[in-house]
């Protein structure tokens, strides 16, 4: 079967979160079960860099708004993916000084909507046999960025009287709408009755996201637990209703582990490796990162680590309440991420007041992630949501314990440890109120089971032989292309 995935980022050329893991993971991991899959990319500069072997396939003549960029279709290699790619070069879109989305000042590009209408036009113009060579039968769209691609899809099958292609849609994280001003509805070439409650209007606005929910032929994100979740007010971002509508064409199908990344067995990142059966080779991972970030030589001390966006929704002002306790329980904390300006400060004064078991790293840095996980106790990722949530998953792989908030796929992949679950399933840690006494408590029980050092044994063991590959989810992806197709 033939699949398109069109996406925004893909790792490892282009990464800002959890998408572009998943981007780079799941096309080789459908490929391994016989689909055959593409990906389309907006021709940012790193993956144009990466594009090998680039033959032009077509000039692109999207509706008139978008036709100023005098944008072109690409289509090659891109190694460090292992993937096939068709790659739109519009750099009036796309060569820009800052971020993808966003300018140096976190201030999105005032053309956003046009900047990613063209990814979504050019899926579905791929649909209608842009490529001679190649159409997909499957359209899979990830995030605000790809989610008008069903709604063209749509518009084209309107316009032709019969299907064009099938399209799936996934949910990555329904904070993030894409959310316009009605004005630019006129300018992305979408019949008039698509903006209105049934399609693409929210509450006077353009909704890209909304386009993905409504139009898709089928709906997924990335957690069971999250597909619940969203189809309540309290998550639902306002789309609760319309997810409700659709509760039978929505599948809520975990993320996997891309294992030639994450594998403490063979990372080429870390300076020793090791697997359930040598975790004394961990141990060597924890001295060099305690030397590495100035912290005490303490091969007995807990380091407690987080990796994360510093945003809102990630709870670390939780964790910034709960140092001090962790600290003067005989506990080392270290941080590793970017983002709200306040958070940074704050966590960089904390490791400032005790440089000797608090260490803060500001900025984006993959190869430091992959030592901080490697050589940390815990991991911690109290959020307040979580669609899926990758760096638990990396904890358990790697037996750094997480110690998560029972939230959207936190809470499906996380085995809280108790006297009755420790001989069992036990994996982690979980608490359930949003606070950082609710977050202490499980610190209570994980500093505990870590004093018992065989009961802490079992259960990182544990936690690393979790299936955690991205066969399950290619499978069940696959099957969900296969009832559509
Ligand atoms: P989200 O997509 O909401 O940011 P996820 O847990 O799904 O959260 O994915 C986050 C991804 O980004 C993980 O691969 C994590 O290791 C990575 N990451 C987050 N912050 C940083 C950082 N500062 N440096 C390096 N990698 C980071």
């Amino acid at each position: 079967m033939r699949v398109l995935q069109a996406c925004a980022e893909i790792f490892p050329l282009l990464k800002t979160g959890g998408l572009a893991d998943v981007a780079g993971a799941l096309p080789p991991a459908l490929r391994a079960q016989g689909a055959d899959v593409r990906v389309l990319l907006p021709g940012f500069a790193p993956i144009l860099g990466g594009l090998e072997g680039a033959v032009e396939v077509a000039r692109l003549s999207p509706p008139a708004a978008m036709a100023a960029t005098g944008a072109r279709l690409l289509y090659g290699r891109l190694p460090a993916c292992n993937v096939d790619a068709y790659v739109i070069d519009a750099p009036g879109y796309y060569h820009r000084a800052g971020g993808p989305y966003a300018d140096a000042g976190h201030h999105p590009y005032a053309d956003n909507h046009l900047r990613f209408a063209l990814l979504g036009w050019t899926a579905a113009a791929l649909a209608q046999g842009l490529d001679p060579y190649w159409a997909p039968a499957v359209v899979h769209a990830h995030d605000w960025h790809a989610a008008l691609a069903p709604a063209y899809l749509r518009a084209a099958a309107e316009a032709a009287g019969r299907p064009v292609a099938r399209s799936v849609y996934t949910v990555h994280n329904l904070a993030y709408q894409g959310l316009f001003d009605a004005r630019h509805f006129a300018e992305l070439g979408l019949p008039d009755h698509f903006f209105a409650m049934h399609g693409v209007e929210f509450h006077g606005h353009l909704n890209f996201m909304k386009a993905g929910l409504y139009y898709a032929d089928r709906i997924s994100t990335v957690s069971p637990t999250y597909a619940r979740e969203i189809q309540g007010t309290e998550q639902g971002c306002g789309l609760d209703g319309l997810l409700r509508d659709r509760a039978h064409e929505l599948s809520g199908i975990l993320n996997g582990v891309d294992e030639s990344v994450w594998n403490p067995a063979t990372d080429t990142l870390l300076a020793s490796h090791y697997d359930a059966a040598r975790l004394e080779f961990k141990a060597e991972c924890k001295s060099t990162l305690q030397r590495e970030l100035g912290l005490e030589p303490a091969a007995d001390k807990p380091i407690f680590c987080v990796v994360s966006r510093l945003t809102e929704q990630k709870g670390l002002h939780l964790v910034l309440q709960a140092v001090p306790t962790l600290i003067a329980q005989g506990a080392q904390f270290a941080l590793l991420g970017s983002g709200d300006a306040g958070l940074e400060a704050a966590f960089r004064a904390a490791a400032e007041a005790n440089p000797a078991a608090v260490a803060v790293k500001l900025g984006y840095d993959e190869a430091f992630a992959h030592r901080l996980i490697a050589g940390s106790d815990v991991i911690l990722v109290p959020s307040r949501f979580e669609p899926c949530g990758l760096t638990q998953l990396y904890g358990l792989h790697y037996g750094t314990l997480p110690l998560v908030r029972r939230v959207g796929g936190l809470a499906d992949t996380v085995a809280d440890t108790r006297l009755e679950t420790l001989d069992t399933d036990a994996t982690g840690f979980v608490f359930d109120e949003f606070s950082a006494a609710g977050l202490l408590q499980a610190a209570d029980r994980a500093l505990a089971l870590y004093r018992r050092s065989a009961d802490w044994l079992q259960v990182q063991r544990r936690a690393m032989a979790q299936p955690c590959g991205w066969d399950v989810a290619a499978s069940r992806y696959l099957a969900l292309y296969r009832q559509i197709a």
